[in-house]
């Protein structure tokens, strides 16, 4: 019976879900490797990935793809760009999973995009051919199904959503170089420093943070009445709203679907985001629905394995 594998490739350790056909994870299996750019790593996530298999009596011609998300761009032909944060030698890589796996079609895909397209097979956006993820976490990804195919893009730009300019006059900068996007506004850590900047306004005593990324405090900042976290919310709903009405534009998505760590405060800002975004964007796509992601941490692992079942 034919398996999926989705593997997520992240700097210090992959972690791979084994995957029937219709989507359901059978194991996950996290193997730490260091830069992966030689044989003796290779041979490393390959031995984990045989383990997994074997351990759920699932043989290795079984596995018809094998789907890799990594953080950076990845354009719509699987082309991998330039990567920040992680030393990978795509090709070799591929190459090394292709000999251990020969009977696999392989893709590689953005991380953002791979957790929109694990929503798509299994999650939030399920039977929806036209809709937005947005991934509020200590940046701010995204992904964007029209018409059901993903949209990566020429250079694997598509879907970086939180780039989009929403306030042309704010003065500091981006971690992109640019001023005003949307990251600086919504991700954890936008939230957070809003948050900061508003208790020096206002003279509020600042809670105590468990690092840059603590939105979590600050929502319940706002539950115990705090001026300056309402505010800091307020606004992180004011730019999204202000994004998301900018991308009904551009390709009228049925559903958004909010995922990342923010999601977990979801209740919190749902009513508000809603009604921001209704009194922004275009009259007939007032009625897109605003949904929390269903699938975690794990969308990444769902999405990059349902991609490479696409190429089969
Ligand atoms: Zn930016």
């Amino acid at each position: 019976m034919a398996h999926l594998i989705g593997i997520d490739v992240g700097g210090t350790s992959i972690k791979a879900g084994l995957f029937s056909g219709d989507g359901k994870l059978l194991g996950v299996k996290s193997v730490p490797t260091g830069a992966l750019d030689n044989a003796e790593e290779f041979a490393k996530v390959n031995a984990g990935l045989h383990e997994l298999i074997e351990s759920h009596n699932v043989d290795v011609a079984d596995i018809v793809g094998v789907g890799l998300d990594v953080p950076g761009p990845v354009d719509s032909l699987g082309n991998v760009g330039m990567l920040a944060n992680i030393k990978l030698d795509a090709t070799a890589f591929s190459d090394a999973i292709k000999a251990s796996f020969p009977g696999a079609r392989l893709a590689f895909i953005n991380d953002a995009n791979a957790a929109a397209l694990g929503e798509a097979w299994v999650g939030a956006g399920r039977g929806q051919t036209d809709f937005v993820m947005i991934t509020l976490g200590t940046g701010v990804g995204g992904g964007i199904i029209s018409g059901g195919r993903l949209i990566a893009g020429h250079v694997g730009a598509g879907g970086e959503i939180g780039h989009i300019t929403v306030n042309p006059g704010e003065t500091e900068h981006c971690g992109c170089g640019r001023r005003g996007c949307l990251e600086q506004y919504s991700s954890a850590s936008g939230i957070v420093r809003l948050y900061k900047q508003e208790c020096a306004r206002l003279g509020e005593e600042p809670a105590e943070l468990k690092g840059p990324s603590d939105s979590y405090t600050v929502f319940q900042r706002l539950a115990a009445g705090s001026a300056a976290a309402e505010i800091a919310i307020n606004r992180m709903c004011e730019y999204l709203a202000i994004a998301m009405s900018q991308l009904s534009a551009v390709v009228d998505p049925a559903i958004f679907v909010i995922g990342g760590g923010v999601v977990g405060s979801f209740d919190v800002f749902k009513e508000q985001l809603g009604e921001k975004y209704r009194a922004t964007t275009l009259l007939p796509t007032r009625c897109s629905m605003i949904v929390p992601a269903e699938l975690g941490n794990e969308a990444g692992m769902y999405g990059s394995a349902y991609c490479a079942m696409q190429l089969l």
